[in-house]
């Protein structure tokens, strides 16, 4: 029996492709794990759990239908999901960062955007749209409202990717060991960098592992775990395991 990690498929209307090779993965792959994780951006955008979409629902229903231990963590682009949305899947949602235990090894769990502490730019929104007054402010406004802010956050993040040094938008190594340190966990499994890779981390003061989740565009990527060993997989899109 193995854990099953994903994370980052900015699932949206515009990718049929990626949505169907979502759902392959929940029926076929995710529902032979014994718990099932996924940590950030599952959606590309999530208006609030009020939005109600025959897309939206053919996500939850199908991530419903999971019978065995599921968590979500909150993604940059979703982090308005909230106590309905886990109520109509049966999934949990996870603080950022969880730190837990997993084959009896301590282990981190983040989506990973607040690990790239470079983008002074991107941590100040950060801390803006993860205020509670701001998202009670946001889902009090109308669906047409929250949907213009979010094309006009997107817009802004995609210019300021496209301006930003490639060292800038990957994670501060610093960060890594500090939240590592603190948690006293040799493992840190994240993904939001679309960087899907597993490093040694490997400071004066601190070893481990950190494994980066890969996002779903061409390939997909998933992260499995059990007892003895982990291995990150890929797999075309458009070829579903
Ligand atoms: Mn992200």
């Amino acid at each position: 029996m193995s854990y099953i990690f994903i994370s980052d498929l900015h699932l949206d209307e515009q990718r049929p492709d990626i949505t169907q090779a979502f759902v392959h993965f929940i029926n076929n792959k995710a529902a032979s794990a014994e718990r099932f994780f996924i940590l950030g951006d599952l959606f590309e955008v999530w208006l609030g759990d009020d939005h109600a979409s025959d897309f939206n629902k053919l996500i939850k229903d199908t991530l419903a239908s999971l019978t065995m231990p599921c968590y979500i963590m909150h993604g940059n682009r979703d982090f308005l999901i909230s106590v309905d949305f886990c109520r109509e899947t049966g999934f949990e949602l996870l603080p950022d960062p969880t730190n837990t235990i997993l084959f009896d090894k301590p282990c981190l769990l983040m989506h990973g955007d607040s690990l790239c502490t470079g983008d002074q730019q991107y941590m100040e929104v950060r801390r803006l749209l993860r205020n509670p007054d701001t998202q009670r402010d946001l889902l009090s406004q109308s669906l047409e409202e929250r949907a213009a802010f979010a094309n006009r956050a997107r817009s802004t993040s995609r210019q300021h990717t496209r301006e930003s040094a490639m060292d800038i938008m990957d994670v501060s190594p610093d960060e890594v060991t500090r939240v590592m340190q603190e948690h006293d966990v040799k493992l840190l499994i994240h993904g939001h960098t679309h960087r899907p890779c597993i490093h040694d981390v490997n400071s004066e003061e601190y070893k481990g592992t950190r494994i980066v989740l890969g996002d779903w565009d061409k390939k997909g990527w998933y992260l499995e775990l059990d007892q003895t060993s982990y291995s990150l997989n890929s797999f075309d899109i458009g070829t579903p395991l």
